[in-house]
């Protein structure tokens, strides 16, 4: 069970909307990141390998599981974190995770109770797993979801949109949670928060418009703009000129003013500095490139 690979998946809505074209991807043990912007079609696509909808075209294989052919062996060995997780608001996180180990099959009382017990610790609620789970923050809902999907000790977990809200110590304890996970798991995380795959992944994908438009590791993806990119401080007033003359990937604010990243494949002069490119630029680049 060492890799997920998409061959060639394609879905186009009845809307006509083509969410996803010609997608292919080889995805290893670890923690793989799906970068895009919303719509891309990043959630129709972890939809898809969790066996929620269909593809129109194209095939999916877990190690050696054919998903389009044996939905019900995926699922025994899939964890996933869907982007809208409802929760009992009045019971206890304790309780809600036992009911769901029933659900899951795992009816023996005592293997139940020391796998609810285990995996309460494990994501850091045991000392509240009495509370009420409305009374939970954002990040502990997050964890929460993340003891949810481990119940079946799964071989790939997807998590989708997982940090949108978190504050960012409870975003760092998240990623160190799902980095631990992807020591022995293949997991998916889907985020249009650059700095989740910055931090965590080894390997990643940036989506745009249903494709996809890079892969390989984050260090490699940076090193693509190495060399070009460069950046001013200019008057705020500027801007457009600048924009103009140049191929401004992004500006800021930064203590009132502003500054701007261009790409160029030769110095362009007037002041302009060169710069190490991080994953944001990249990101920037690719998608008003795309
Ligand atoms: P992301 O997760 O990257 O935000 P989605 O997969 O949710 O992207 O959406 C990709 C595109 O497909 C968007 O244009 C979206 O509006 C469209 N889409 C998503 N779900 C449906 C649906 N059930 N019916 C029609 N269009 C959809």
């Amino acid at each position: 069970m060492n890799e997920l690979r998409i061959t060639n998946l394609s879905k186009t809505y009845r809307n006509g909307v083509q969410a996803l074209q010609d997608i292919s991807l080889q995805i290893p043990k670890g923690m793989f990141g799906l970068l895009g912007p919303n719509g891309a079609g990043k959630s129709t696509l972890m939809r898809t390998i969790a066996t929620l909808q269909q593809a129109d075209q194209g095939e999916l294989q877990l190690g050696n599981i054919n998903i389009k052919t044996h939905p019900a062996e995926l699922r025994k060995v899939l964890g996933y974190l869907p982007q809208q997780f409802g929760l009992y608001p009045s019971i206890s996180s304790e309780m809600l995770l036992n009911h769901l180990a029933v659900l899951k099959g795992i009816l023996n009382r005592k293997e139940r109770k020391e796998i609810v017990e285990a995996l309460l610790h494990r994501v850091n609620l045991y000392a509240v797993r009495k509370q009420k789970l409305g009374e939970f923050s954002g990040g502990m809902k997050q964890r929460f979801g993340i003891a949810q999907a481990l119940l079946n000790s799964p071989k790939l977990l997807i998590v989708d949109e997982p940090t949108a809200g978190l504050d960012p110590v409870e975003r760092n304890r998240f990623y160190n949670l799902l980095s631990e996970v992807g020591e022995d798991t293949i997991v998916i995380l889907s985020t249009h928060i650059v700095e989740d795959v910055k931090e965590l992944c080894t390997r990643m994908a940036i989506m745009n418009q249903g494709k996809l438009i890079i892969q390989g590791n984050p260090i490699e993806i940076m090193e693509s703009l190495q060399g070009r990119l460069y950046e001013k401080t200019i008057p705020k007033h500027e801007l457009q000129q600048y924009k103009q003359a140049y191929q401004v990937i992004s500006s800021r604010l930064y203590l009132g003013k502003q500054i701007i990243h261009v790409i160029s494949d030769s110095y362009p002069g007037s002041h302009f500095n060169a710069i190490e490119a991080n994953l944001e630029d990249v990101y920037m680049h690719r998608i008003l490139n795309n």
